[in-house]
């Protein structure tokens, strides 16, 4: 699907080409940074705006030109927009009214939503006279109530605290579990979309670069764009040995040769770059031989792991991070020689 916004030399491709597929009750994420074009593909979804080519199917079915209120779609937004006057029952309902439901039935789905989102108190309050984090709730059960298909969230958690925003991302994830539908979920958040998603598509500049689940995103990022959005991350220039089928061996900067893992369909050779998580490296000493060495720079404690900046020969930085042991003493000396093991399996050549 394309998205062209404007004219000759203001024309912008808010989404060049997307293809994605996405699997009934999925908890899906799309992750990218501001601009890439997250909000322009729920839109779409959504009915709000149309495609300049392409089309939605949902079950096989083309709902392209179908208005947003005949689609099986709902949408929660960033904003929530609730009636400010009226009271979480009343906005819970409207919708359903809207759609020429009977009272008895409006109210026993208003009682069953209520009771999902854990707000049967708050049932006569006016929206006006609760928290932000109670709106929330409100604004998903008056989505859910017409029982959607497909839930939209349009970075729904954005305006809440750090406490009440990890407190809502519980209650979405069970939420989408208790309710089956399938919810497509907007964020830039990177940490948000590994701890939610069954999958996760990761956006850049109006196009999809990777789709899969947050392990293999995580684990497996298929280029530098992915590698560095999600996660830290250490690359490294090295040479292709050989390569086979999905895996390639790779001479380090340090002459050392190491096994990684290949994006599908890429054969790589010449030289490549390739990634190193942190929490996969481990200073020398601590777990067997140096792979590469270095000059220690800065250690950064932070409770439950420590992080070790490592100066390369060729200038470039390598972090290792590891994980605290209650009672050890730090006994490595900043500006002192260490040298780096990565774990098995650990690299990951990268497309670009
Ligand atoms: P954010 O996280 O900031 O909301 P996003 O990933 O949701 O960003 P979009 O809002 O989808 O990004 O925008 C994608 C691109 O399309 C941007 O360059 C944006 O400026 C452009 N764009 C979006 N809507 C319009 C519009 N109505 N007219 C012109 N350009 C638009």
């Amino acid at each position: 699907m394309t998205k062209a916004f404007g004219e000759g030399p203001d024309r912008v491709l808010a989404l060049n080409d997307v293809s994605v597929e996405i699997g009934e009750n999925e908890f899906f994420t799309l992750l990218g940074p501001s601009g890439c074009g997250k909000t322009t593909l729920l839109r779409l979804i959504a009915g709000f705006d149309h495609p300049t080519a392409g089309t939605i199917l949902l079950n096989g079915e083309d709902i392209s030109g179908l208005p947003p209120f005949k689609r099986p779609v709902n949408t929660v937004f960033q904003n929530y927009a609730l009636f400010p006057h009226m009271t979480v029952a009343g906005n819970i309902g409207f919708g359903l009214e809207m759609l020429g439901r009977s009272k008895p039935d409006v109210a026993s789905t208003v009682d069953e939503m209520l009771r999902l989102v854990r707000m049967e108190a708050l049932k006569n309050r006016r929206t006006s006279q609760i928290s932000g984090g109670q709106q929330q709730r409100v604004a998903l059960a008056r989505a859910l109530a017409p029982q959607p298909k497909v839930l939209l969230l349009d970075e729904p958690l954005s305006a809440l605290d750090l406490k009440l925003r990890k407190e809502m991302q519980i209650e979405l994830k069970r939420l989408q579990n208790e309710t089956g539908i399938t919810f497509i979920f907007v964020t830039h958040d990177q940490e948000e979309a590994l701890t939610m998603s069954d999958r996760i598509a990761v956006m850049s500049n109006g196009s999809i670069l990777q789709v899969g689940s947050p392990r293999e995103i995580y684990d497996h990022p298929s280029d530098r764009f992915v590698a560095n959005f999600i996660g830290d991350t250490n690359l490294m220039e090295a040479d292709v040995v050989s390569a086979a089928n999905g895996t390639a061996r790779l001479r380090l900067p340090s002459g050392v040769e190491v096994d990684a893992d290949v994006p599908d369909g890429m054969r790589p050779e010449g030289r490549v770059t390739a990634v190193v998580r942190p929490e996969h490296a481990a200073l020398a000493g601590d777990a067997g031989a140096a792979m590469l060495s270095g000059t220690l720079e800065t250690v950064v404690y932070f409770g439950t792991d420590t992080h070790y900046h490592v100066r390369l020969p060729d200038g470039g930085l390598f972090t290792v991070r590891a994980q605290n042991a209650r009672g050890h003493a730090e006994a490595r000396q900043q500006g002192s020689p260490v040298g780096i093991h990565l774990s098995e399996r650990s690299v990951q050549v990268l497309r670009d």
